[in-house]
């Protein structure tokens, strides 16, 4: 089966090797760079789901793909060549009030991974954290990597197992108005008998829909980061207000903000100096490093906050995958095994069916 995917942002990457892996034939069309937006953009942490939100089967999926990760980046490195730079530093979730000091030692008490931290012990875990917290816990299992080499290893091991991967090529439409299409066309002419098409195209999804005559909201949240030079920290930091990264090469990125401010992908001095004032107040030491770069992306929302995957309304062979908002990395590898089994073999596993794009259908 010829599957077009339209978006080379780590959703894409993903689904198009997964369906190159089950036997299918992928034809990725990337209008810019791989990872070149929200991917890019991305903090890259792989987080355990635990107090930030209560949706259950949100929270099944995103269990479902850290699970998936160490065999997945295991193949796709071997595969590409390609480091994902993938490590597991563990995280330090602190809480200032002492209201939020209680719900995080609630869910040390129900999980075992959660360990709470006694403020001795949090002090040699981490020297240059804040004396200013009311209470902390530790997982030593959260992990992080760099999601623009995640969506690069996933295409380049797509690509050598023979997919069609086409950078710098915009996808402009469906070629036939019906209820099952058999070709799509792109800036760089049309491409026929294909079997289905896949909308990966992050917040841009949106006016691809609205082409279709179904618009399905996938509305940009913008996130700015910065990056000290900085080894000050040892783990991933989550405080209440944003969190700390430390990544390879000595630097340690901060974020994030999340904003509706529709396409405008810039940084502004508000944002980062409120990065900068969040991160000196976990590691005061921070306060006289200089920040080494700053940059935002634009991640896809959708009207209630979850991912939108599934079988596009009213077409038999247009699929959506998008939504994926502050998880998108974290929920890669699920989302391409999941749409993949869904185009190849028309399965829709149960953990997808809550997030199909039937909820916005209008
Ligand atoms: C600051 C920040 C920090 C984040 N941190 C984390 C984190 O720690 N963990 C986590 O899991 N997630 C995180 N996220 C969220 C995550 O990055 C996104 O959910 C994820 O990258 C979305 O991937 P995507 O492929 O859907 O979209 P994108 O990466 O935006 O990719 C969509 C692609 O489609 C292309 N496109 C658009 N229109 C067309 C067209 N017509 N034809 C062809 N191509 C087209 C675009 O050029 C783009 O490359 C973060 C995001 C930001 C901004």
């Amino acid at each position: 089966m010829r599957i077009v995917i339209a978006g080379g942002g780590v959703i894409g990457c993903s689904i198009a090797w997964h369906v190159q892996k089950a036997g299918g034939e992928a034809i990725l069309l990337e209008r810019g760079e791989i990872a070149g937006e929200a991917t890019g953009a991305s903090a890259g942490m792989l987080i355990a789901p635990i107090e930030d939100t209560g949706n259950r089967a949100f929270n099944v999926l995103r269990r479902a793909s850290l699970e998936m990760f160490p065999s997945v980046i295991q193949e796709i490195e071997e595969a590409s060549g390609i480091d994902v730079e993938y490590k597991v530093p563990g995280m330090i979730r602190t809480a200032r009030s002492p209201k939020a000091a209680r719900a995080l030692h609630d869910a040390a008490d129900k999980r075992p991974d959660l360990e709470w931290v006694e403020p001795r012990v949090l002090r040699e875990l981490e020297p240059s954290l804040t004396h200013d917290i009311a209470g902390a816990t530790y997982s030593e299992d959260d992990a992080d990597l760099n999601a623009g080499r995640l969506a690069n290893a996933f295409v380049v091991a797509a690509e050598r197992a023979g997919a069609d991967i086409r950078r710098r090529t915009m996808f402009t439409g469906l070629k036939k108005d019906g209820r099952r299409i058999d070709g799509v066309s792109a800036n760089s002419g049309d491409i026929a008998d294909i079997d289905a098409v896949i909308l990966a195209a992050g917040p841009w999804t949106e006016a691809l829909t609205m082409r279709m005559g179904a618009k399905l909201p996938s509305p940009p949240m913008r996130g700015q980061m910065i990056a000290y030079r900085s080894k000050s920290v040892r783990h991933a930091i989550w405080g209440e207000d944003g969190y700390l990264v430390p990544k390879p090469r000595g630097y340690l990125w901060v974020g994030a903000t999340v904003e509706d401010v529709g396409f405008r992908k810039k940084t502004t001095e508000r944002g980062l100096a409120g990065l900068q004032r969040m991160a000196a107040d976990l590691v005061p030491r921070l306060r006289r490093a200089s920040v080494s770069s700053s940059w935002a992306g634009l991640r896809p929302g959708s009207p209630d906050g979850m991912p939108v995957i599934g079988r596009f309304p009213g077409k038999k062979n247009v699929f959506l995958a998008t939504g994926h908002f502050r998880n998108g990395v974290l929920l890669a590898p699920v989302t391409g095994a999941l749409v993949a089994d869904l185009v190849l073999n028309g399965r829709t596993d149960r953990r997808l069916s809550p997030f199909s794009p039937q909820r916005f259908a209008r």
